[in-house]
């Protein structure tokens, strides 16, 4: 039986684009400005696909100009540089999103270093991951992005918080890690080296698990009454051979714990392409010179 809240994801990403949507009308009725996101898919990946048409169709419903090009599986690294330099130097298209993964010939690192920092809405270039530690306004990783807003959805204040994030990588645990530091937690990352981690965990008012791992997290790690965000998307395999997802969480015994918890699917999931979406405004937003919406 559950007695947490259930943080409703889908419902949080609906209510950001909404108030993004109001802010893009207003760029545009105030300052003649329409936001313009490229998102570059090369190859043939299905799930890839998928991703960079809810993308475009969710760029479009908040009033953005939405770009897409769709390079074939072969198209050559110098190729895909050269459309990234067209794109950098486009004032049409405020953001840039190259979809990952890339094919193999290509030097992944090579490409998104080759963005403009200040239209790189996947925050992933080193520039922004600089601007990001020593606290300057940046393009920020829009996972970790997501996953506070979720955690402020249910306490708008996280000053003083315990604050344990599991994983470290480059793309959720770091960053979100220093947004928790922005917002005045006490943070701690948790990695596979750190011993004794059902008891760094069972310290924390507030808990991201990002590990990769399917329900890593056991019920007793929780400390009642915490806040759970689960980044995790496992796909497991039923008993009737049918698979479901899950979480880094193991949510039926978390759930009984927890003060708030992140479903999986439908927590931190739906809120990654808002995120996308609020970046590209902000990443406007600095190109033209004004104040964040
Ligand atoms: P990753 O790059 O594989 O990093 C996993 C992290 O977990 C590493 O730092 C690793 O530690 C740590 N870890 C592994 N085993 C551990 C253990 N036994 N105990 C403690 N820590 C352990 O994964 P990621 O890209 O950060 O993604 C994490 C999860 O989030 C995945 O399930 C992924 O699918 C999901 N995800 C979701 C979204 C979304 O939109 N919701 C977006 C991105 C990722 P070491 O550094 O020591 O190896």
């Amino acid at each position: 039986m559950s007695s947490a809240r259930i943080i409703d994801g889908k419902a949080v990403a609906a209510d950001l684009r909404a108030e993004l949507a109001k802010k893009v009308a207003d760029l545009k009725s105030q300052h003649g400005i329409q936001p313009g996101l490229a998102v570059v898919l090369v190859g043939e990946d299905p799930a890839s696909k998928v991703y960079v048409r809810n993308k475009g169709k969710q760029t479009v419903e908040v009033g953005m100009h939405s770009v897409e090009h769709k390079l074939d599986e072969n198209t050559s690294e110098a190729d895909l540089l050269a459309l990234v330099q067209q794109l950098n130097n486009d004032p049409a298209i405020n953001g840039i999103l190259v979809q990952l993964p890339l094919p193999k010939h290509i030097n992944s690192e090579l490409i998104l270093n080759t963005i403009d920092p200040d239209k790189d809405v996947d925050g992933f270039h080193p520039t922004n991951v600089g601007r990001l530690a020593i606290g300057e306004r940046s393009l920020v990783p829009c996972t970790p992005t997501g996953s506070i807003i979720l955690a402020k959805s249910v306490q708008p204040d996280l000053t003083g918080l315990d604050a344990v994030v599991i994983g470290r990588s480059n793309i959720v645990g770091k960053p979100v890690a220093q947004l928790l530091l922005r917002e005045n937690c006490t943070v701690t990352i948790a990695h596979s080296r750190t011993r004794n981690i059902q008891s760094v965990v069972k310290r924390a008012d507030l808990i991201i698990a990002a590990v990769g791992i399917p329900e890593f997290v056991r019920g007793d790690w929780i400390k009642p009454g915490a806040i759970v965000i689960d980044v995790g998307i496992n796909r497991i395999e039923k008993p009737d051979g049918k698979t479901r997802l899950v979480g880094d969480v193991n949510f039926d015994e978390a759930s009984i714990v927890a003060g708030s918890i992140t479903p999986v699917p439908g927590g931190v999931g739906p809120m990654t392409i808002a995120c996308l979406l609020k970046n590209t405004l902000e990443a406007t937003l600095m190109q033209k010179g004004l104040p964040s919406a």
